[in-house]
């Protein structure tokens, strides 16, 4: 019996702008596109929250495993939603009048 070999490939996809950022040997603490974290704590039970992930199989052989950070808290189930804080407005011009 052959066994086949799964080739796998993980990646982290930012929670805030939606970039994908490949998982490799030492992983991102930061999406390097806006800088937003991919751990998650949640604020009313003070846990680290895991990220979720979800895979798909593009080929028979070959595995895409997508891990997010999670939205809810699974504890006390708090939203763990990122407000956009201290970010520029907007696109336009910068200067106040
Ligand atoms: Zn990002
Ligand atoms: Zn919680």
């Amino acid at each position: 019996m052959k066994k086949k070999e799964v080739k796998m490939t993980v990646d982290l996809q930012c929670g805030a702008c939606g970039a994908l950022v490949h998982k490799g040997e030492n992983p991102p603490k930061f999406c390097p596109c806006c800088g937003a974290g991919f751990e998650r704590y949640c604020i009313t039970c003070r846990k680290r929250v895991d990220m979720f992930f979800e895979e798909w199989w593009p080929e028979e052989e070959e595995c895409v495993r997508t891990y997010s950070p999670a939205k809810r808290c699974p504890t006390c189930n708090a939203s763990l939603e990122v407000e956009d804080r201290g970010k520029p407005q907007g696109g336009g011009t910068a200067f106040e009048h």
